[in-house]
């Protein structure tokens, strides 16, 4: 699918500090329109309903997956998440550039629909410092950090499947690198 806005597609391991960098980027780029994710996983403290997801529950996430109204979903850490279809396609329609900040097995997804979508893998400084990260974010219990630590090693090796990796090693420069990745992808002559 080709469409007038651009998807940007943000992944990488928990603890990468994706939500920092997207939620900076946003500030400064009001072309594009973040989308929100539903999932079956419980609100965090401090989280709300509409503004960091769409909380629902897993007969409801399933309905959705039935209907179609997904444009993809995946199972991560136990819980389903899925991009709701149209205020993507309505927005790129309207050529707004949409972000999703989604894992790996969603992004690939994207990839077979989308074939102008670029996708960007933000990497942690180190592993020590990924580590770090998620136990100091305090919102998760051992055993889902070490559950989330396990599965970054193994997310980190899928960079190769994206088509720009930025390291997070400061977030105003990641920022600026993903507005210049974008600034380039919207300048593009020719996609692959
Ligand atoms: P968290 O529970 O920390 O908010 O998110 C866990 C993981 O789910 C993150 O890697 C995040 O990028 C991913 N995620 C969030 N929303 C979606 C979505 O709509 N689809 C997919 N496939 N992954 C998502």
């Amino acid at each position: 699918m080709v469409s007038k806005g651009l998807l940007v597609v943000v992944s990488g391991p928990s603890g990468a500090g994706k939500g920092t960098i997207c939620k900076e980027l946003l500030k400064n780029n009001s072309q594009i329109k973040v989308s929100i994710s539903a999932t079956t996983r419980l609100p965090r403290t401090g989280e709300e309903d509409g503004v960091n997801y769409f909380f629902i529950n897993r007969d409801k996430f399933e309905n959705m997956i039935d209907g179609d109204d997904f444009l993809e979903y995946a199972m991560v850490y136990d819980n389903y998440y899925g991009t709701p279809k149209e205020y993507v396609m309505n927005n790129l329609e309207n050529g707004n550039d949409v972000l999703l900040e989604i894992d790996i097995v969603g992004a690939l997804q994207i990839k077979e629909r989308f074939e102008d979508a670029v996708f960007i893998f933000i990497l942690p400084p180190s592993l020590e410092e990924l580590k770090n990260r998620i136990i100091g974010r305090g919102t998760e219990t051992l055993s889902d950090i070490d559950k989330r630590y396990g599965s970054a090693i193994s997310e980190i090796k899928q960079v190769i499947k994206y088509d720009y990796a930025v390291v997070n090693d400061d977030v105003s420069r990641a920022v600026k690198d993903i507005e210049a990745i974008i600034r380039a992808e919207k300048s593009r002559v020719l996609r692959n």
